[in-house]
């Protein structure tokens, strides 16, 4: 068992709840930029398909670090 989250507590009683625990989402694992997905129908299955707006199709990797630039 590691654990070494919450030793730095500079902003204590500020409000740094909102500094932790984003929600992970999906991005691209090349850019770190949030994709959009598409569900396309192929053969009369759905499979979901990501898109970067810089990378093209990707294979989307779920993240809580994302690159908004
Ligand atoms: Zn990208």
């Amino acid at each position: 068992m590691h654990q070494s989250s919450f030793t730095n507590i500079t902003g204590y009683g500020l409000g740094i709840s909102y500094n932790h625990r984003r929600d992970p989402i999906l991005v691209c694992p090349h850019c770190k930029r949030a994709v959009m997905d598409f569900v396309e129908t192929k053969d009369g299955k759905p499979f979901s398909i990501y898109r970067c707006k810089t990378c093209g199709d990707v294979v989307a990797i779920w993240s809580e670090v994302v690159n908004e630039y």
